[in-house]
C-alpha cells in the first residue's frame, strides 16, 4: 500500500484543459526538472507545506464529481510537479476508482523508463510537456538532459498509441524560437506524434 505523499493543490470542473471531459487536477509536489520559468514554483520548494495524502483520501475527495466523470467522459488528471515520480499511489489510486473514470498524466517524461512502463498501465492518455528537443535549449531551460525523455516518449508513443499522447511544444521567450519549436515537431512527427499542443509562454 501506498503512504501519503505531498500535494500541492486540487482543481474541480476543468472543462477539457487537461483531458477530455470534465477533469479534477491533482497536483503532486516534487519535480526533476529545474524550469526556468516554472509554472507551479511550489513543486520545488522544500519549506511548501502542501497537503499529505493517501489515495483512498484523495479518492474520498474527489469521488464528490464521479457523476460529471461518468457523464462526460472526464475524470482525474493528474500533474505537478511530475506525477510519475508516484507510482505506486496512482496503481492504488486507478484500483480504488476503477476503470470507469478516465486517468490522465500531465508529464514532462523525464523519469526513469520503468515508471513510464509502469504509467502505461495506469493512464488513459498522456499529456507530455516536451518543451524542446534541442538538447542544449533544454538543458539550459530545465538544468537536465533530454535523452532518457526522448527514449521514453518514443516507447510510449508505440505502446499506448500516438491517439492517446498529446505532445506540448512551448515557445519559450529567451531560450527557443519559432524555428526551434519548428524543428522540434518534425522530429518528433517522424517519431510517431500526431498531437500537438503549440502555446508561447508569456513572461511577466
Ligand atoms: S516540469 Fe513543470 S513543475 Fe517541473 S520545474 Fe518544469 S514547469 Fe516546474
Amino acid at each position: 500500500m501506498s503512504g501519503a505523499v505531498k500535494m500541492i493543490g486540487i482543481r474541480r470542473h476543468r472543462l477539457a484543459t487537461d483531458g477530455e471531459g470534465v477533469t479534477t487536477l491533482a497536483c503532486f509536489w516534487g519535480c526533476p526538472l529545474r524550469c526556468r520559468y516554472c509554472l507551479n514554483p511550489y513543486c520545488l520548494d522544500e519549506s511548501f507545506k502542501g497537503e499529505m495524502l493517501t489515495p483512498q483520501t484523495l479518492y474520498e475527495r474527489v469521488r464528490i464529481d464521479d457523476l460529471y466523470f461518468r457523464a462526460a467522459g472526464g475524470g482525474v488528471t493528474f500533474g505537478g510537479g511530475e506525477p510519475l515520480l508516484q507510482i505506486p499511489f496512482l496503481r492504488e489510486f486507478r484500483a480504488l476508482c476503477g476503470k470507469d473514470w478516465r486517468l490522465y498524466a500531465e508529464t514532462s517524461l523525464n523519469v526513469p523508463f520503468s515508471a513510464v512502463e509502469a504509467a502505461a498501465d495506469i493512464f488513459d492518455g498522456f499529456i507530455v510537456d516536451v518543451k524542446d528537443t534541442n538538447p542544449d535549449i533544454y538543458r539550459r531551460y530545465t538544468g537536465r538532459d533530454n535523452a532518457q525523455m526522448l527514449k521514453n516518449l518514443a516507447w510510449l508513443l508505440d505502446a499506448v498509441g500516438a491517439s492517446n499522447v498529446l505532445v506540448r511544444l512551448p515557445l519559450i521567450p529567451n531560450f527557443n524560437t519559432e524555428d526551434d519549436r519548428s524543428k522540434s515537431r518534425t522530429l518528433l512527427s517522424d517519431m510517431g506524434a500526431t498531437r500537438f499542443d503549440e502555446f508561447d509562454y508569456v513572461i511577466r
